[in-house]
Parts: structure tokens; sequence; C-alpha cells
């Protein structure tokens, strides 16, 4: 199971199937990309290969910013339903996740009473939190981190907002995950490997740090919203 993610001036399509494709010795058992452009949000997932993924994606979508994911399943059978990325009921908010939320139903219970899930995923709650919090008006940034303060469990998070199309938003619990930082790009991925396509310089994450990811910018921040500055280091593996 992996993620990828980017932000910037080229066709983000291609960079993020390729990336999904260099995770593939993760393992997985479904696949989806979220393209974000002036026209919104579009999803494609599907269950299975890559290979079936890339059949639905419509290439007549151009977008420069996109997420992608290859999910393992555990809460939730492998299904179209149930891969990724998963969208708020507005569809506003639309997230990948890798990992295990612990705490779900619980999340559920105590705080998403009378809202309708698509999926049996543990993942579905987290971006509807982030939904619910910006309902009752937190900023998006602050409904991002009230929401990852209540998560228990592992996580490696990538979030677009269909009315900011300029950021990706990023946390880490447990899970990897990696900020690759280009010129006038930037990505977000599991392992170096999925984007050594287009950067070798990576910005390590700490547990519990969330990011903003800009095509010009890499704001890390700890949960109590102070920023942290990380050097990018060089990775010198074979893509
Ligand atoms: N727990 C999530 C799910 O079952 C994410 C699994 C993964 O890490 O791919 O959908």
């Amino acid at each position: 199971c992996g993620i990828v993610g980017f932000i910037g001036q080229e066709d983000a399509k291609e960079i993020l199937l390729k990336g999904l494709e260099k995770l593939e010795y993760r393992g997985y058992d479904s696949a989806g990309i979220a393209l974000q452009s002036a026209e919104g949000i579009a999803v494609f997932k599907e269950k299975g290969r890559i290979a079936n993924l890339r059949e639905i994606v419509d290439p007549a979508v151009e977008a420069h910013i996109g997420i992608g994911h290859t999910r393992w399943a555990t809460h939730g059978v492998p299904s179209k339903a149930n891969s990724h990325p998963h969208q708020s009921t507005s569809k506003r908010f639309t997230l990948v996740h890798n990992g295990v939320i612990e705490n779900y139903e619980l999340l559920k219970n105590a705080h998403l009473q009378g809202v309708t899930f698509l999926s049996e995923t543990d993942t579905e709650i987290i971006v509807q939190l982030v939904e619910k919090y910006v309902n009752e008006g937190l900023a998006v940034e602050e409904a991002f981190r009230t929401t990852l303060t209540l998560l228990h469990g592992s996580y490696a998070l990538a979030m677009l907002d269909s009315e900011n199309e300029g950021t990706i938003y990023v946390a880490k619990n447990k899970s990897p995950l990696l900020v690759g930082a280009g010129d006038n790009f930037n990505v977000v991925a599991s392992d170096a490997m999925a984007m050594l396509q287009v950067t070798n310089q990576f910005i390590e994450l700490m547990d519990k740090e969330m990011v903003l990811v800009t095509d010009s910018s890499i704001t890390i921040k700890n949960y109590a919203g102070e920023v942290v500055e990380r050097a990018p280091y060089t990775a010198e593996l074979d893509a």
C-alpha cells in the first residue's frame, strides 16, 4: 500500500500513475487517484491492478494537482466503494490514507451521528470529521489539525480541498511518508522510489506532523501549529 501526491505545472495524471506503479511491490488490492483542476476534483478508483485504473482514468482531464493511493484493505472488503480516495458528503474534501484508525468507531459514534457513509473503511471518518469542523466554522487547516488530534492509530494522509486549488494537506503518524521538493513543483510519497522520476530531494516527516504542500512551498507544522524547519536530503536510489 502507498500514497503519492503531485502539485506543480505539469500533467499530474501520468506522474501519479507511474508513482503508484513504483509502489506496487508493497502489495495492494485496489488503486485510485484524484485530480484537481479549475473544473473541480475528479476521482478514479478501481479494485485490482493499476493497469485497471489506467483504463478508467479520463485522458481528457487536465490537472496539475493530484493524489493517488494503493490500498491494502484492513477495514472493509476490497471493492470500488472501499477504494481510496474517499470524499466528504459535500465532496469538498478528498482523502487518501494508509494505515489503521483504531478508534474510528468511537469517533463515528461520538461526532458523526447522522452522516451517511459510502464505504466500510476506517478512513472515511477522517474526511467527514474535517468537513464537520469546517461546517462548524473552522478554517481548513484548523479543521484538519483538530481531526488529527482525535485520531488514534497509524496514518499517512493526503487531502485535497476543492475550494482551494493550490494546497495538498498531508499528515503522518507511524506510517511512512515523505515530501519531495522540486523546482516549481512538490510531491508526496510513501517511498522516495515513487517520485525519483521527478526529484531526488526529500524531506522526512516525523510522527504527528502535518504539512501544507503548495507548488512553491513545503510548510511542516506540529499539532500545536508551530512551524518545524527541516532540510531535504538527497535520495540515492536508482529510479
Ligand atoms: N485502513 C484503510 C482501509 O482499509 C487503509 C488501508 C491501507 O493502508 O491501504 O481502507
